[in-house]
């Protein structure tokens, strides 16, 4: 399989600082807001947010991490369980923040949604990922994006975050 290379260590970081600064100035700071990031390498997402966030506005931000395996839309409601949210947090009237490394059919936002909404009513809830790759299959669109990334069905984007890859790279993969 052969690759290129769309984002390296520098364009991730210019990325994300961007990302930072269009979520302080769309909600005018980060009062009542809370990053969740969905499981693995969205995890690191909200954390780097965070820290940006934290440099910039010298105001910590709360991250959530949120394990949505058991929610995906394919499995029975009855096999279900309850959505692994590693901390509780006020949700009511809160503005949560998705945060996840690619966006691809929607399902996994989906899923995240309704664990989240099963737990309260936030106030709002808004989608940041480092790419869009596209091909939707539910009426959902990010509203911070790092990189739109047009793919085909068979190409994959390849995420490496040095906190559990060693490297930050983004890769887009032809089988
Ligand atoms: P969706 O649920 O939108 O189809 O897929 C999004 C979820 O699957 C994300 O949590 C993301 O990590 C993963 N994902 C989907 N497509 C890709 C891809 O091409 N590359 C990577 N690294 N992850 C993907
Ligand atoms: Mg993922």
């Amino acid at each position: 399989a052969d690759f290129n290379i769309i984002m390296d260590e520098a364009g991730i970081r210019r990325a994300l600082t961007r990302i930072a600064h269009e979520i302080l100035e769309r909600n005018k700071g980060i009062e009542n807001c809370v990053l969740v990031g969905i499981r693995t390498r969205g995890i690191y997402i909200a954390r780097r947010i965070a820290e940006r966030i934290q440099l910039i506005e010298n105001t910590s931000i709360q991250v959530v991490e949120l394990d949505i395996t058991q929610y995906r839309d394919d499995k029975k409601k009855e096999e279900r369980e309850m959505a692994a949210i590693s901390e509780p947090f006020p949700i009511q009237d809160t503005k949560v923040i998705l945060c996840d490394d690619v966006l691809y059919t929607g399902r996994t936002i989906r899923a995240a949604m309704d664990a989240l909404m099963d737990q309260g009513r936030p106030q709002m809830i808004q989608l940041a990922v480092l790419a869009d790759r596209g091909h939707r299959e539910l009426p959902i669109r990010p509203d911070y994006v790092g990189k739109n990334v047009p793919t085909s069905r068979i190409e994959e984007i390849e995420v490496a975050l040095a906190e559990i890859d060693g490297i930050d790279e983004v890769k887009i993969v032809h089988h």
